[in-house]
């Protein structure tokens, strides 16, 4: 079968393109890695309209819910590679599979930045997380330190405050970046320590993460003992597909995109934290809003091409 949209990502972007496209009556199918891609991760979504305190795993799989009750397919798997043959897309999946489609929409979402230590793989999951409301509920009651200065840095520091015994906040900046609201709750915290100016320069233990070491302007290396250590740096966008196709990236290589989300390649559209669209506020918000208008606009451009 040819779907009219395939949507590569399975993030909150993905399952709105997914229901709009159902409701204009095009076939479509999700082929993504991860039930509600990134937002799965958050311990609570507290900002999405209409839905006051829900889990990031409740959120997406109730997006993945509407998606499929609309009659939206979807395929958990990665897509390794897209092919424009005789106007048609051939999407490659790492299950061996392969999806035609009339036109493609990439929702690929970002991945996190990683310090770069020596021995940041040896430790994952033995001290070290990338995410902090994850694995948050494995720190009762001990000693953490989260490395960042910005609103997921600063978020995952609060809310670690009321798990574990004591937070380090660890940030090479002057000053927290984070949202003021946010800064002044972890400011409040009485067992948060926020350490400025200050790099991670290495991790060490015997068989799991015991101490991160610090290099400090004045002070020089110094040794913070831990339980575990949240690498909360931000992230970057996936970009191996759009390498792949020769779509526009900006210098940080998000999906340049119109206001109708397309791409420079005809018939393939970008939307949601892949892209540089809604003013590079990468939100659940801004994602499903952007999802909405691609398939509105592939709508449109299916309706000319039959006429
Ligand atoms: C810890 C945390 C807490 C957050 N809390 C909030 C919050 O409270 N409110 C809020 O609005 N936002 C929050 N966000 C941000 C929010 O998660 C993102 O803005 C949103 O998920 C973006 O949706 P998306 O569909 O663009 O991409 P994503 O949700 O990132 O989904 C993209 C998906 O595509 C997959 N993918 C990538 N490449 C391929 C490929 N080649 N083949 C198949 N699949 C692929 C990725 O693995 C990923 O699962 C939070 C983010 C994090 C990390």
């Amino acid at each position: 079968m040819t779907y009219d949209i395939a949507i590569v990502g399975s993030g909150p972007a993905a399952y709105s393109a997914s229901i709009y496209a159902s409701r204009y009556k095009l076939s479509n199918i999700i082929i993504g890695k991860i039930i509600g891609g990134t937002i799965s991760e958050a311990h609570k979504v507290c900002n999405y309209p209409g839905l006051p305190d829900i889990s990031g795993m409740e959120l997406g799989m109730k997006f993945e819910a509407q998606a499929k009750d609309l009659g939206g397919e979807v395929a958990y798997e990665s897509v390794i590679d897209i092919k424009k043959i005789d106007g048609i897309f051939h999407i490659y999946s790492d299950g061996k599979k392969e999806y035609e489609a009339k036109t493609v929409i990439l929702t690929t979402g970002t991945e996190r930045n990683k310090l770069m230590l020596a021995d940041e793989d040896k430790y994952l999951g033995k001290g070290l997380s990338y995410c902090a409301t994850c694995d948050a509920m494995f720190y009762k009651d001990k000693t953490v330190a989260i490395v960042g200065g910005k609103n997921a840095a600063v978020m995952s520091a609060t809310m670690l405050s009321d798990i574990a015994k004591k937070v380090y906040l660890i940030y090479r900046g002057t000053e927290l970046l984070g949202e003021p609201m946010w800064v002044d709750q972890l400011l409040a915290r009485k067992n948060v320590e926020i350490i400025l100016k200050t790099l991670p320069i290495g991790l060490e233990g015997e068989n799991r993460l015991e101490r991160i070491k610090l290099s400090q302007p004045y002070n020089g290396e110094q040794y913070v003992n831990v339980d575990g250590v949240f690498i909360e740096i931000g992230s970057e966008p996936n970009a191996a597909l759009s390498n792949i196709l020769g779509i526009d990236v900006d210098e940080k290589k998000y999906i340049k995109v119109d206001s109708t989300q397309a791409t420079n390649i005809d018939g393939i559209w970008a939307a949601g934290d892949c892209t540089t669209a809604s003013n590079g506020f990468r939100q659940v918000v801004t994602a499903v809003g952007e999802g909405g208008i691609a398939a509105n606009a592939i709508y449109k451009y299916l309706s000319q091409k039959a006429r």
